[in-house]
Protein backbone atom coordinates (compact mmCIF):
# COMPACT_ATOMS: atom_id res chain seq x y z
CA UNK A 1 0.00 0.00 0.00
CA UNK A 2 1.17 3.35 -0.41
CA UNK A 3 2.49 5.72 2.34
CA UNK A 4 0.65 9.01 1.32
CA UNK A 5 2.38 10.89 3.50
CA UNK A 6 5.73 10.04 1.52
CA UNK A 7 4.00 11.26 -1.60
CA UNK A 8 2.87 14.75 -3.00
CA UNK A 9 -0.15 15.57 -5.02
CA UNK A 10 1.27 17.62 -7.94
CA UNK A 11 1.14 18.15 -11.62
CA UNK A 12 4.83 16.91 -12.64
CA UNK A 13 4.61 13.10 -12.70
CA UNK A 14 7.77 12.29 -11.90
CA UNK A 15 8.05 14.49 -8.60
CA UNK A 16 4.23 13.01 -7.34
CA UNK A 17 5.54 9.47 -7.93
CA UNK A 18 8.53 10.07 -5.87
CA UNK A 19 8.78 8.34 -2.24
CA UNK A 20 9.94 11.13 0.05
CA UNK A 21 12.12 11.14 3.11
CA UNK A 22 10.20 14.04 4.48
CA UNK A 23 7.47 16.12 3.85
CA UNK A 24 7.77 19.94 5.75
CA UNK A 25 5.23 22.88 5.11
CA UNK A 26 6.60 25.59 7.38
CA UNK A 27 9.58 27.39 7.89
CA UNK A 28 10.21 28.25 11.28
CA UNK A 29 13.01 28.34 13.32
CA UNK A 30 13.40 23.90 13.96
CA UNK A 31 13.82 24.17 9.94
CA UNK A 32 16.92 25.69 10.62
CA UNK A 33 18.26 24.47 13.60
CA UNK A 34 21.36 23.15 13.49
CA UNK A 35 20.67 19.59 14.36
CA UNK A 36 18.21 19.36 11.11
CA UNK A 37 19.64 21.90 9.10
CA UNK A 38 22.36 19.85 7.49
CA UNK A 39 23.87 18.39 4.53
CA UNK A 40 23.75 15.50 6.42
CA UNK A 41 20.43 15.19 6.68
CA UNK A 42 18.88 16.51 3.95
CA UNK A 43 21.61 16.27 0.94
CA UNK A 44 19.64 18.72 -0.18
CA UNK A 45 16.17 20.56 0.14
CA UNK A 46 13.75 20.13 -2.80
CA UNK A 47 11.00 23.28 -2.50
CA UNK A 48 7.86 22.82 -4.35
CA UNK A 49 5.91 25.66 -5.40
CA UNK A 50 3.36 24.65 -8.07
CA UNK A 51 5.08 21.06 -8.44
CA UNK A 52 5.01 21.18 -12.07
CA UNK A 53 8.79 20.18 -12.02
CA UNK A 54 10.76 16.84 -12.29
CA UNK A 55 12.69 18.61 -8.87
CA UNK A 56 10.54 19.31 -6.25
CA UNK A 57 10.30 15.79 -4.80
CA UNK A 58 12.62 13.03 -5.37
CA UNK A 59 13.43 9.66 -4.27
CA UNK A 60 15.10 9.12 -0.51
CA UNK A 61 14.73 13.66 -0.34
CA UNK A 62 12.95 16.23 1.75
CA UNK A 63 10.73 18.46 0.72
CA UNK A 64 9.49 22.01 1.33
CA UNK A 65 5.98 22.19 0.46
CA UNK A 66 5.12 25.60 0.10
CA UNK A 67 1.64 25.03 -1.09
CA UNK A 68 -0.07 24.78 2.23
CA UNK A 69 1.05 27.58 4.24
CA UNK A 70 2.17 29.89 1.36
CA UNK A 71 -0.54 30.59 -0.84
CA UNK A 72 -1.88 34.36 0.23
CA UNK A 73 -2.79 36.56 -2.64
CA UNK A 74 -3.86 40.04 -1.69
CA UNK A 75 -4.34 43.28 -4.23
CA UNK A 76 -3.90 46.40 -2.91
CA UNK A 77 -6.59 48.67 -4.59
CA UNK A 78 -4.59 52.39 -4.52
CA UNK A 79 -0.90 50.92 -5.52
CA UNK A 80 -2.62 48.21 -7.86
CA UNK A 81 0.23 45.63 -6.30
CA UNK A 82 -0.54 42.40 -5.66
CA UNK A 83 1.10 40.36 -2.81
CA UNK A 84 1.55 36.73 -3.30
CA UNK A 85 2.52 33.54 -1.09
CA UNK A 86 5.88 31.57 -2.21
CA UNK A 87 3.06 28.75 -2.80
CA UNK A 88 0.83 30.32 -4.65
CA UNK A 89 -0.36 29.08 -8.33
CA UNK A 90 -0.35 31.17 -11.92
CA UNK A 91 -4.09 30.16 -12.14
CA UNK A 92 -5.18 31.37 -8.80
CA UNK A 93 -3.10 34.58 -8.93
CA UNK A 94 -4.69 35.01 -12.24
CA UNK A 95 -8.27 34.26 -11.16
CA UNK A 96 -7.94 36.60 -8.24
CA UNK A 97 -6.85 39.56 -10.19
CA UNK A 98 -9.70 39.30 -12.70
CA UNK A 99 -12.15 39.97 -10.04
CA UNK A 100 -10.63 43.42 -10.27
CA UNK A 101 -10.39 43.72 -13.67
CA UNK A 102 -6.74 43.46 -13.26
CA UNK A 103 -4.43 40.82 -15.21
CA UNK A 104 -0.54 39.65 -14.78
CA UNK A 105 1.70 37.93 -17.48
CA UNK A 106 1.65 34.31 -16.42
CA UNK A 107 2.78 31.81 -19.19
CA UNK A 108 0.76 29.58 -21.09
CA UNK A 109 -0.35 27.38 -18.23
CA UNK A 110 -2.64 27.77 -15.17
CA UNK A 111 -0.43 25.34 -13.26
CA UNK A 112 2.97 26.32 -12.80
CA UNK A 113 3.95 28.37 -9.16
CA UNK A 114 6.41 30.59 -7.94
CA UNK A 115 9.01 29.01 -10.00
CA UNK A 116 7.27 30.40 -12.95
CA UNK A 117 8.21 33.80 -11.40
CA UNK A 118 11.64 33.21 -10.44
CA UNK A 119 13.23 31.59 -12.83
CA UNK A 120 12.27 34.76 -15.60
CA UNK A 121 8.41 33.81 -16.66
CA UNK A 122 7.91 34.46 -20.30
CA UNK A 123 4.29 35.57 -20.98
CA UNK A 124 2.31 35.37 -24.61
CA UNK A 125 2.17 39.27 -22.98
CA UNK A 126 5.89 39.25 -22.04
CA UNK A 127 6.28 41.35 -25.38
CA UNK A 128 4.30 44.44 -24.01
CA UNK A 129 4.65 44.05 -20.13
CA UNK A 130 8.43 42.26 -19.45
CA UNK A 131 8.89 38.90 -18.09
CA UNK A 132 7.38 37.81 -15.04
CA UNK A 133 10.61 38.89 -12.95
CA UNK A 134 10.46 42.44 -14.35
CA UNK A 135 7.18 42.95 -12.36
CA UNK A 136 8.76 41.94 -8.91
CA UNK A 137 8.27 44.72 -6.91
CA UNK A 138 9.73 43.36 -3.48
CA UNK A 139 10.57 39.95 -2.27
CA UNK A 140 10.51 38.37 1.92
CA UNK A 141 11.62 34.88 2.35
CA UNK A 142 15.16 33.31 3.47
CA UNK A 143 18.42 32.88 2.39
CA UNK A 144 20.14 29.12 2.20
CA UNK A 145 21.75 29.86 5.52
CA UNK A 146 18.40 30.60 7.50
CA UNK A 147 19.03 34.02 7.28
CA UNK A 148 15.15 36.38 7.06
CA UNK A 149 15.39 38.46 3.91
CA UNK A 150 13.17 41.14 2.66
CA UNK A 151 13.82 43.43 -0.19
CA UNK A 152 11.93 46.36 -2.14
CA UNK A 153 12.76 47.69 -5.45
CA UNK A 154 14.30 50.90 -5.44
CA UNK A 155 14.73 50.48 -1.47
CA UNK A 156 18.32 48.23 -2.09
CA UNK A 157 20.92 48.88 -0.91
CA UNK A 158 24.36 48.23 -2.16
CA UNK A 159 25.25 45.10 -0.30
CA UNK A 160 22.37 43.69 -1.05
CA UNK A 161 22.12 44.51 -5.00
CA UNK A 162 23.78 41.28 -6.06
CA UNK A 163 21.17 39.69 -4.09
CA UNK A 164 18.22 41.69 -5.44
CA UNK A 165 19.55 40.90 -9.11
CA UNK A 166 19.97 37.19 -8.76
CA UNK A 167 16.57 36.66 -6.75
CA UNK A 168 15.09 37.60 -10.45
CA UNK A 169 16.43 34.37 -12.11
CA UNK A 170 18.10 32.51 -10.04
CA UNK A 171 16.31 32.99 -6.73
CA UNK A 172 16.16 28.99 -6.32
CA UNK A 173 19.58 28.33 -5.88
CA UNK A 174 20.49 30.06 -2.93
CA UNK A 175 16.96 31.01 -1.21
CA UNK A 176 13.25 30.06 -0.37
CA UNK A 177 10.79 32.76 -1.48
CA UNK A 178 7.77 33.32 0.88
CA UNK A 179 6.57 36.11 -0.48
CA UNK A 180 6.44 37.79 -3.43
CA UNK A 181 4.90 41.63 -4.28
CA UNK A 182 4.21 41.83 -8.35
CA UNK A 183 3.25 44.64 -10.42
CA UNK A 184 -0.57 43.89 -12.21
CA UNK A 185 -1.51 45.43 -15.32
CA UNK A 186 -5.36 46.32 -16.52
CA UNK A 187 -7.07 43.14 -18.00
CA UNK A 188 -7.77 43.89 -21.68
CA UNK A 189 -9.88 41.29 -24.13
CA UNK A 190 -7.72 39.01 -26.38
CA UNK A 191 -8.14 38.15 -29.48
CA UNK A 192 -6.46 34.78 -30.48
CA UNK A 193 -6.00 33.18 -33.99
CA UNK A 194 -5.58 29.33 -33.88
CA UNK A 195 -5.38 26.13 -35.33
CA UNK A 196 -3.43 23.21 -37.21
CA UNK A 197 -0.72 24.39 -40.00
CA UNK A 198 1.23 22.58 -42.15
CA UNK A 199 5.18 22.94 -41.73
CA UNK A 200 5.21 25.92 -44.93
CA UNK A 201 2.23 27.37 -43.09
CA UNK A 202 4.33 27.80 -39.93
CA UNK A 203 7.55 28.79 -41.70
CA UNK A 204 5.14 31.58 -43.38
CA UNK A 205 3.91 32.26 -39.84
CA UNK A 206 6.87 32.37 -38.13
CA UNK A 207 8.43 34.32 -40.63
CA UNK A 208 5.42 37.50 -40.21
CA UNK A 209 5.24 37.03 -36.51
CA UNK A 210 9.41 38.68 -36.21
CA UNK A 211 7.66 41.64 -37.53
CA UNK A 212 4.86 41.50 -34.65
CA UNK A 213 3.97 45.15 -32.69
CA UNK A 214 4.35 43.91 -28.85
CA UNK A 215 1.13 43.38 -28.36
CA UNK A 216 0.77 40.41 -30.58
CA UNK A 217 2.93 36.91 -30.11
CA UNK A 218 2.95 33.74 -31.72
CA UNK A 219 3.25 30.38 -29.70
CA UNK A 220 3.38 26.86 -31.83
CA UNK A 221 3.64 23.23 -30.64
CA UNK A 222 4.67 19.93 -33.09
CA UNK A 223 3.37 17.21 -31.26
CA UNK A 224 1.57 14.86 -33.77
CA UNK A 225 0.70 17.88 -35.77
CA UNK A 226 1.27 21.63 -35.48
CA UNK A 227 -0.62 23.92 -33.71
CA UNK A 228 -0.18 27.54 -33.17
CA UNK A 229 -1.86 30.76 -31.40
CA UNK A 230 -1.46 33.80 -31.99
CA UNK A 231 -2.14 35.93 -29.18
CA UNK A 232 -2.99 40.19 -29.63
CA UNK A 233 -3.88 42.34 -26.67
CA UNK A 234 -6.61 44.55 -27.55
CA UNK A 235 -6.37 47.60 -26.11
CA UNK A 236 -7.49 50.59 -27.54
CA UNK A 237 -8.96 51.95 -31.34
CA UNK A 238 -5.49 53.11 -32.14
CA UNK A 239 -3.88 50.10 -31.83
CA UNK A 240 -6.63 47.54 -32.48
CA UNK A 241 -6.07 49.08 -35.92
CA UNK A 242 -2.31 48.53 -36.36
CA UNK A 243 -3.30 44.36 -34.34
CA UNK A 244 -5.75 44.14 -37.37
CA UNK A 245 -2.72 45.48 -39.66
CA UNK A 246 -0.49 42.96 -38.83
CA UNK A 247 -3.07 39.92 -38.18
CA UNK A 248 -4.69 40.61 -41.95
CA UNK A 249 -2.03 38.58 -43.63
CA UNK A 250 -3.07 35.60 -41.45
CA UNK A 251 -6.95 35.46 -43.83
CA UNK A 252 -5.15 33.44 -46.23
CA UNK A 253 -4.41 30.61 -43.64
CA UNK A 254 -7.84 28.77 -44.58
CA UNK A 255 -7.28 26.46 -40.85
CA UNK A 256 -6.89 29.31 -38.44
CA UNK A 257 -9.70 30.20 -36.61
CA UNK A 258 -10.72 33.47 -34.99
CA UNK A 259 -11.39 33.81 -31.25
CA UNK A 260 -12.15 36.92 -28.74
CA UNK A 261 -11.62 36.00 -25.26
CA UNK A 262 -12.61 38.66 -22.78
CA UNK A 263 -9.59 38.40 -20.50
CA UNK A 264 -6.46 36.23 -20.88
CA UNK A 265 -7.59 33.47 -17.81
CA UNK A 266 -10.35 32.63 -20.31
CA UNK A 267 -8.15 31.29 -22.39
CA UNK A 268 -6.70 27.55 -21.97
CA UNK A 269 -3.75 26.76 -24.47
CA UNK A 270 -2.82 23.35 -25.27
CA UNK A 271 -6.79 21.74 -25.90
CA UNK A 272 -7.07 17.95 -25.62
CA UNK A 273 -7.94 17.49 -28.96
CA UNK A 274 -4.00 17.86 -29.02
CA UNK A 275 -3.41 14.40 -27.31
CA UNK A 276 -0.82 15.72 -25.25
CA UNK A 277 0.75 13.27 -22.94
CA UNK A 278 2.16 16.03 -20.50
CA UNK A 279 -0.21 15.26 -17.34
CA UNK A 280 -0.40 11.44 -18.82
CA UNK A 281 -0.18 9.76 -15.04
CA UNK A 282 1.64 6.75 -17.15
CA UNK A 283 4.85 8.93 -17.83
CA UNK A 284 8.07 10.43 -17.14
CA UNK A 285 9.22 13.75 -18.92
CA UNK A 286 11.81 15.91 -18.88
CA UNK A 287 12.02 19.51 -20.39
CA UNK A 288 14.66 21.78 -21.26
CA UNK A 289 13.63 25.25 -22.53
CA UNK A 290 16.13 27.21 -25.00
CA UNK A 291 16.48 31.04 -25.73
CA UNK A 292 17.69 32.29 -29.27
CA UNK A 293 17.22 35.38 -31.19
CA UNK A 294 14.74 35.64 -34.48
CA UNK A 295 15.57 33.76 -37.48
CA UNK A 296 15.35 35.45 -39.75
CA UNK A 297 16.98 34.58 -43.02
CA UNK A 298 17.93 30.56 -40.89
CA UNK A 299 14.33 30.23 -41.05
CA UNK A 300 14.36 27.92 -44.30
CA UNK A 301 17.63 25.87 -42.63
CA UNK A 302 15.45 25.41 -39.47
CA UNK A 303 12.60 24.09 -40.58
CA UNK A 304 14.36 21.87 -42.21
CA UNK A 305 16.32 20.85 -38.66
CA UNK A 306 12.91 20.84 -37.17
CA UNK A 307 11.54 18.46 -40.03
CA UNK A 308 14.23 15.85 -38.92
CA UNK A 309 13.65 16.40 -35.15
CA UNK A 310 10.38 15.27 -35.48
CA UNK A 311 11.19 12.80 -37.85
CA UNK A 312 13.69 11.08 -35.42
CA UNK A 313 10.51 11.44 -32.19
CA UNK A 314 11.22 8.02 -30.70
CA UNK A 315 7.33 8.22 -29.43
CA UNK A 316 4.25 10.32 -29.43
CA UNK A 317 4.73 11.98 -26.55
CA UNK A 318 7.69 13.57 -27.14
CA UNK A 319 6.99 17.26 -28.95
CA UNK A 320 8.76 20.47 -29.45
CA UNK A 321 7.26 23.83 -29.26
CA UNK A 322 8.00 27.90 -29.00
CA UNK A 323 6.61 31.03 -27.64
CA UNK A 324 7.81 34.58 -28.60
CA UNK A 325 9.61 37.04 -26.37
CA UNK A 326 11.59 40.24 -27.41
CA UNK A 327 10.10 43.96 -27.63
CA UNK A 328 10.20 44.37 -23.78
CA UNK A 329 11.72 41.57 -22.50
CA UNK A 330 14.93 43.03 -24.20
CA UNK A 331 14.65 46.15 -22.07
CA UNK A 332 16.94 46.30 -18.87
CA UNK A 333 14.78 49.16 -17.54
CA UNK A 334 13.79 47.21 -14.85
CA UNK A 335 17.07 46.61 -13.50
CA UNK A 336 20.04 43.86 -14.11
CA UNK A 337 18.96 40.72 -13.81
CA UNK A 338 20.26 37.26 -14.07
CA UNK A 339 18.14 36.18 -17.28
CA UNK A 340 20.91 37.56 -19.12
CA UNK A 341 20.04 36.53 -22.52
CA UNK A 342 17.90 39.25 -23.08
CA UNK A 343 18.64 39.78 -27.28
CA UNK A 344 16.42 36.70 -26.98
CA UNK A 345 13.09 36.52 -29.04
CA UNK A 346 11.99 33.05 -29.15
CA UNK A 347 11.81 30.67 -26.38
CA UNK A 348 11.39 26.85 -27.57
CA UNK A 349 11.45 24.03 -25.65
CA UNK A 350 11.93 20.14 -25.95
CA UNK A 351 9.48 17.96 -24.19
CA UNK A 352 10.52 14.28 -23.86
CA UNK A 353 8.44 11.30 -22.23
CA UNK A 354 8.60 7.81 -21.70
CA UNK A 355 6.36 4.98 -20.11
CA UNK A 356 7.43 5.47 -16.75
CA UNK A 357 9.21 2.22 -15.14
CA UNK A 358 10.90 1.75 -19.03
CA UNK A 359 14.50 2.48 -18.53
CA UNK A 360 15.25 1.78 -22.09
CA UNK A 361 12.37 4.37 -23.42
CA UNK A 362 13.79 6.84 -20.94
CA UNK A 363 17.22 6.86 -22.51
CA UNK A 364 16.28 7.04 -25.93
CA UNK A 365 13.64 9.69 -25.19
CA UNK A 366 16.64 11.99 -23.23
CA UNK A 367 19.09 10.88 -25.94
CA UNK A 368 16.08 11.89 -28.82
CA UNK A 369 15.98 15.58 -26.03
CA UNK A 370 20.05 15.97 -25.87
CA UNK A 371 20.58 14.97 -29.77
CA UNK A 372 17.59 17.59 -30.39
CA UNK A 373 19.08 20.26 -28.12
CA UNK A 374 22.17 19.75 -29.99
CA UNK A 375 20.82 20.40 -33.46
CA UNK A 376 18.48 23.23 -32.40
CA UNK A 377 21.96 24.91 -30.39
CA UNK A 378 22.70 26.67 -34.11
CA UNK A 379 19.53 28.63 -34.06
CA UNK A 380 18.89 29.08 -30.26
CA UNK A 381 22.44 28.88 -28.64
CA UNK A 382 21.12 29.77 -24.56
CA UNK A 383 18.86 28.25 -21.89
CA UNK A 384 16.08 29.45 -20.47
CA UNK A 385 16.49 27.73 -16.74
CA UNK A 386 12.57 27.24 -16.26
CA UNK A 387 13.40 23.37 -14.78
CA UNK A 388 16.37 22.26 -12.55
CA UNK A 389 17.86 19.18 -14.00
CA UNK A 390 20.52 18.55 -11.15
CA UNK A 391 19.85 14.92 -11.16
CA UNK A 392 20.59 15.26 -15.10
CA UNK A 393 23.64 15.20 -17.23
CA UNK A 394 22.76 18.48 -19.11
CA UNK A 395 22.52 20.16 -15.64
CA UNK A 396 26.25 21.88 -15.98
CA UNK A 397 25.88 23.02 -19.50
CA UNK A 398 22.73 24.27 -18.96
CA UNK A 399 23.90 26.41 -16.22
CA UNK A 400 26.41 27.61 -17.92
CA UNK A 401 24.15 28.63 -21.27
CA UNK A 402 21.52 29.92 -18.51
CA UNK A 403 23.75 32.09 -16.74
CA UNK A 404 26.84 33.06 -18.76
CA UNK A 405 29.05 35.37 -17.51
CA UNK A 406 27.30 36.31 -14.55
CA UNK A 407 28.06 32.40 -13.37
CA UNK A 408 30.34 33.65 -11.16
CA UNK A 409 28.60 35.82 -9.06
CA UNK A 410 26.01 33.59 -8.68
CA UNK A 411 28.78 30.64 -7.55
CA UNK A 412 29.59 33.35 -4.79
CA UNK A 413 26.32 33.96 -3.80
CA UNK A 414 26.00 30.40 -3.28
CA UNK A 415 28.98 29.86 -1.14
CA UNK A 416 28.35 32.49 1.30
CA UNK A 417 24.51 32.62 1.54
CA UNK A 418 24.18 28.75 1.24
CA UNK A 419 27.16 27.47 2.62
CA UNK A 420 26.32 23.67 3.03
CA UNK A 421 24.25 23.96 -0.31
CA UNK A 422 21.08 22.93 1.05
CA UNK A 423 19.21 24.22 -1.73
CA UNK A 424 19.97 22.74 -5.14
CA UNK A 425 23.16 22.45 -6.40
CA UNK A 426 25.31 24.21 -8.57
C1 LIG B 1 2.29 23.09 -18.63
C2 LIG B 1 3.45 24.05 -18.40
C3 LIG B 1 3.50 25.25 -19.12
C4 LIG B 1 4.54 26.15 -18.89
N1 LIG B 1 4.55 27.33 -19.57
C5 LIG B 1 5.54 28.23 -19.32
C6 LIG B 1 5.56 29.50 -19.96
O1 LIG B 1 4.66 29.83 -20.75
N2 LIG B 1 6.57 30.35 -19.69
C7 LIG B 1 7.59 30.02 -18.81
O2 LIG B 1 8.48 30.85 -18.59
N3 LIG B 1 7.61 28.84 -18.20
C8 LIG B 1 6.61 27.94 -18.44
N4 LIG B 1 6.63 26.73 -17.80
C9 LIG B 1 7.79 26.39 -16.97
C10 LIG B 1 7.54 26.73 -15.49
O3 LIG B 1 7.23 28.06 -15.32
C11 LIG B 1 8.81 26.41 -14.71
O4 LIG B 1 9.16 25.07 -14.88
C12 LIG B 1 8.70 26.73 -13.23
O5 LIG B 1 9.96 26.57 -12.61
C13 LIG B 1 7.68 25.86 -12.53
O6 LIG B 1 7.45 26.38 -11.27
P1 LIG B 1 6.59 25.58 -10.20
O7 LIG B 1 6.54 26.39 -8.97
O8 LIG B 1 5.31 25.15 -10.80
O9 LIG B 1 7.46 24.25 -10.04
P2 LIG B 1 8.03 23.47 -8.79
O10 LIG B 1 8.37 22.13 -9.32
O11 LIG B 1 7.17 23.56 -7.59
O12 LIG B 1 9.34 24.29 -8.52
C14 LIG B 1 10.41 24.27 -9.42
C15 LIG B 1 11.67 24.68 -8.70
O13 LIG B 1 11.63 26.08 -8.51
C16 LIG B 1 12.14 26.41 -7.21
N5 LIG B 1 11.12 27.15 -6.46
C17 LIG B 1 9.78 27.13 -6.65
N6 LIG B 1 9.19 27.98 -5.78
C18 LIG B 1 10.17 28.52 -5.04
C19 LIG B 1 10.19 29.47 -3.98
N7 LIG B 1 9.08 30.00 -3.52
N8 LIG B 1 11.39 29.81 -3.46
C20 LIG B 1 12.54 29.25 -3.94
N9 LIG B 1 12.58 28.35 -4.93
C21 LIG B 1 11.41 28.00 -5.48
C22 LIG B 1 12.52 25.12 -6.54
O14 LIG B 1 13.89 24.89 -6.63
C23 LIG B 1 11.78 24.08 -7.30
O15 LIG B 1 12.45 22.86 -7.32
C24 LIG B 1 5.59 25.82 -17.99
C25 LIG B 1 5.53 24.62 -17.29
C26 LIG B 1 4.48 23.73 -17.49
C27 LIG B 1 4.44 22.44 -16.71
Amino acid sequence: MKNIHNLLEIPNINSKDAKLKELIYDIDDSLFNKDNYSKEKFEHLCICSGGTTSSCAKNGFTTLDLRKNYTKIHLDRESNLVTIGGGVIMGDLINHLQKHNRSFPIGLSKLPGAGYILTGGVSPLSRAYGLAIDNIESIKGFLGNGTFISLKKNQINPEKQLIWEAIKGAAPFFSIITEIELQTFQSNPIKVIEGFVNLDELSEIIQLSELFPENISLQWIYAQKIYLYIFAELKNNFEDKRTEESLMPLDKFPSLEKKFYENFNKINFFPKKLNLYELNANNHSEVISLLGEDLKSDLPIFIKCLKEIMKDKPNNSCYVASQQLGCKTKKLNHGSSFFVHRKSTWKPWIYASWKKNDHQEKEVALEWLYKSWCNLKRFYPNIHLAQLHNHLNSHEEELTLAFGNRMNELKTLKNIFDPQGILPPL
